[in-house]
């Protein structure tokens, strides 16, 4: 089946028009005309092959929504017309101890999670992202959309909502609980809304105080400009668990000591260069780095089933296809508020 979207060819050309061939739907596929696509850091570092692993050509798009067109003969929880999502992987081998368990983001099989572009699918294709008309996905990797929801803010739900909303909630993140966000971003905005629903008392951490106000409509109750000097000194120990969504490479030493003893820092900012450690912050409280990977999909249902319930979607600016490039360059400037998603009837 042929379909339209934006691809780049390489790591240093922009994004353009690119028509491809998409699996023709099998007996457990769905086939969705995707409405919207919201725009996720990762697209910005996988399209400029910054984690080096890149494939091309490279359809971005893992915040997917749209609506079902066609259902294979053996599908079962989708009906055509009905509102779905797709995130970040749409494969994987559905027989380990991680899959079985609902973990599919952390399938243990090697190379048995397809994400859902820059990957080889189980059938041997090229998998493509969401800046795209059309995608076909197994039934188990698509996600219902609560209708409460308006479509096109709850795209980036799909990455930056469940990113967020599984290691806060691993991490124990509940009413009264203090929580730190470092970077207001995509994900960053979301982990706000979404520590605050969970009661916790939220703390966002930027680089200057631009945000400042933005972040209090959010739901945070406090801000601190990190570029300030001595802006962290008086908040040593004061955080049961610290997020952080930077996506370059930033000083972590410093909020490690803002932790409470056994206090969590989360890291799913993922920076292409190392960042350094100071072991003593870590040492002395017992304080843990987890890394997490966005969340499984009965975790994204319930994600999905939370947001319906507190009314809570991405804040966005919606663009058509031929803005993309420029909103990956706004993007990396921090110019964006705080998600753009893409119209992707248009491509
Ligand atoms: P984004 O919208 O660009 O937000 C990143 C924020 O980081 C910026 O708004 C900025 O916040 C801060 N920042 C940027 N450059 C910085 C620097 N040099 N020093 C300090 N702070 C800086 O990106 P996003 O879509 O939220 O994604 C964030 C990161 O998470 C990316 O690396 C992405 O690849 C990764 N990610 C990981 C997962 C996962 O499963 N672990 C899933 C999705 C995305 P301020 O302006 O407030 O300072
Ligand atoms: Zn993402
Ligand atoms: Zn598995």
């Amino acid at each position: 089946m042929q379909t339209r979207g934006y691809a780049a060819s390489s790591g240093d050309t922009p994004l353009a028009p690119f028509t491809f061939e998409r699996r023709a739907p099998g007996d457990r596929d769905v086939h969705v005309a995707i409405e919207f696509c919201g725009v996720c850091h990762s697209d910005i570092h996988s399209s400029w092959n910054e984690w080096q692993h890149t494939s091309y050509p490279f359809v971005p798009g893992h915040e997917i929504i749209g609506r079902v067109v066609k259902t294979g003969r053996a599908v079962t929880r989708f009906k055509e017309g009905q509102r779905v999502g797709v995130g970040c992987f749409v494969n994987s081998c559905r027989t380990c101890a991680s899959c079985k368990a609902g973990r599919e983001n952390y399938c243990d099989t090697p190379g048995g999670l397809v994400m859902t572009y820059s990957s080889v699918d189980r059938d041997g294709t090229p998998t493509y992202g969401g800046y795209s008309r059309d995608i076909v996905v197994d039934e188990h990797f698509v996600l219902t959309i609560p209708d409460s929801l308006d479509p096109a803010g709850a795209a980036p739900l799909l990455c930056a909502g469940i990113t967020t909303y599984s290691p806060l909630r691993a991490a124990g993140v509940t009413k009264g609980s203090r929580v730190a966000v470092m970077g207001l971003g995509g994900l960053g905005h979301m982990g706000v809304k979404l520590a605050a629903s969970f009661g916790a008392e939220v703390t966002v951490f930027s680089r200057t105080s631009a945000k400042e106000r933005d972040a209090r409509r959010l739901g945070a109750h406090e801000y601190v400009a990190t570029s300030a000097p001595g802006a962290l000194d008086a908040l040593a120990g004061r955080y049961d668990a610290v997020l952080d969504t930077i996506s370059a490479k930033h000083d972590i030493n410093g909020v490690l000591n803002c932790l409470k003893p056994h206090g969590t820092l989360i890291m799913v900012g993922a920076s292409p260069e190392p960042l350094d450690l100071a072991t003593f912050p870590l040492i002395f409280g017992n304080r843990k780095i987890v890394g997490s990977l966005v969340g499984g999909i009965p975790e994204t249902q319930e994600m999905l089933e939370h947001c319906g319930t507190h009314g809570i979607t991405s804040d966005i600016e919606m663009i058509g296809p031929d803005q993309i490039n420029a909103a990956f360059d706004r993007t990396v400037r921090g110019d964006v508020k705080y998600r753009f998603v893409i119209d992707c009837a248009k491509f």
